[in-house]
């Protein structure tokens, strides 16, 4: 029987909630404040093929029993590959399949069947999108094992970080669940990320742009904290720099090389900004306003259920570059989102001002109950949003006539 360090056994010994505000946003000296903390994986592992050695890298945990979390797609996609890769290494998981929806409810049934079955795991390999990443998060924290990460697609921040977004079986998002350890292994196969559907490495982008931008304000404000409650180091900020850096330098080059089918510098640049840059600096680094905003926009259902999360950060950014004055990193914000075909106006996101001025503002209303919202230094209220927003829209229009 497998036992955790309390001595307890099996599932169940990781059902406490872990709340890492209430280490790491205590005051170490007087009332000056949290420590300053890093939040990264143990290992990040980026490349073209890394997925074929999977089984060499498992060796350092060291995993002789994972469990394999992925969709069914993701099973016939690259199932076999992985098999193959842990069979040379004379390895054989036990394969699970998630069924879609990053839900207490799905996580506790794949516990539960890996606990019932007896598999003695000890990790969980998650491949696939941010749901089943988030998924895999879960289960190995239930089960008391280390998560490895395998992403089939660059488009979200869920790889390397320590927490999951959990929504209901519906669908509809419920909160973060936090856990105390970040990924083992985060293994990012190139040759995979770039044969996905491009619409996830754009909206990658849309979202890694913002960490920066969302860093700087967190790092600046002293109320401003991390993911974990605590101040920013310079080394998070310095991540998030790089990633809206590489994001502005690579993005546009980097799309054009997918598109003729080439893995080039570009590539594996973005794949990283996406990936371990935005996921270090958010997590690092603090969210704001334009996470905020992206959180709210999810109540309206059509923004919900047709666009994917970097798509409504993306314009969220531009928003919350025009609440912080920040005119001329708004225009440069924008041209680029319209370079690589983001979303920057409400017309591309389906919406009128007139016709849906209501749900506009019960969204930013939603936006102002997201805890990023508050990393301001001045105040929000859903009616400055929305007029940001507004503003944001017009910026958009006026550049595309110019
Ligand atoms: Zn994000």
């Amino acid at each position: 029987m497998k036992t955790d360090p309390n001595g307890s056994a099996g599932i169940g010994t990781n059902m406490e909630p872990f709340f890492p505000e209430r280490i790491f946003s205590v005051a170490t000296d007087g009332n000056q404040g949290s420590p300053r903390v890093l939040i990264s994986p143990h290992r990040y592992i980026q490349g073209k093929d890394v997925l074929d050695h999977l089984g060499r890298y498992l060796s350092i945990l060291p995993s002789r029993r994972p469990v394999a979390l992925m969709t069914e797609g993701s099973r016939q996609r690259i199932g076999a590959k992985i098999e193959a890769s842990l069979k040379q290494a004379g390895i054989e998981p036990r394969i699970e399949i998630f069924r879609g929806e990053c839900s207490y409810e799905e996580v506790e049934r794949i516990a539960g069947v890996v606990h019932q079955s007896g598999w003695a795991a000890d990790s969980v390999i998650a491949a696939g999108g941010g749901k089943c990443i988030d998924a895999g998060k879960c289960v190995g924290f239930r089960l008391g094992v280390p998560a490895v990460i395998c992403p089939t697609i660059a488009s979200t921040d869920a790889p390397c970080s320590a927490v999951s977004v959990m929504y209901t079986p519906e669908g509809v998002g419920i909160g973060p669940e936090f856990f105390p350890n970040s990924p083992a292994l985060v293994v990012v196969d190139t040759r995979l990320i770039a044969s996905s559907p491009i619409r996830h490495l754009i909206a990658g982008m849309g979202d890694a742009l913002a960490t920066f931008y969302e860093a700087r304000t967190c790092f600046r404000n002293p109320s401003g904290r991390n993911m974990v409650g605590a101040r920013i180091t310079i080394a998070a900020l310095a991540l998030a720099e790089l990633c809206a850096k590489t994001v502005f330098e690579d993005g546009r080059k980097a799309i054009e090389a997918v598109r003729r089918g080439e893995i080039d510098s570009s590539v594996e640049n973005i794949i990283e900004a996406n990936t371990l840059l935005s996921g270090v600096g958010f997590e690092s680094g603090g969210l704001s306003i334009a996470h905020a905003m992206a959180a709210g926009f999810t109540v309206i259902p059509t923004l919900h259920r047709d666009f994917l999360h970097g798509e409504l950060v993306g314009i969220g950014l531009v928003a919350q570059l025009i609440l912080e004055r920040e005119r001329d990193e708004a225009r440069k914000v924008l041209s680029f989102l319209k370079d690589v075909g983001l979303p920057t106006t409400l017309d591309q996101l389906q919406l009128n001002i007139q016709r849906d001025a209501n749900a506009l503002l019960e969204a930013m209303t939603a936006a102002m109950k997201s805890p990023f919202a508050n990393t301001e230094p001045f105040e929000v209220t859903p009616e400055s949003l929305f007029s940001a927003l507004i503003r944001a829209d017009q910026m958009a229009g006026e550049s595309v006539s110019r």
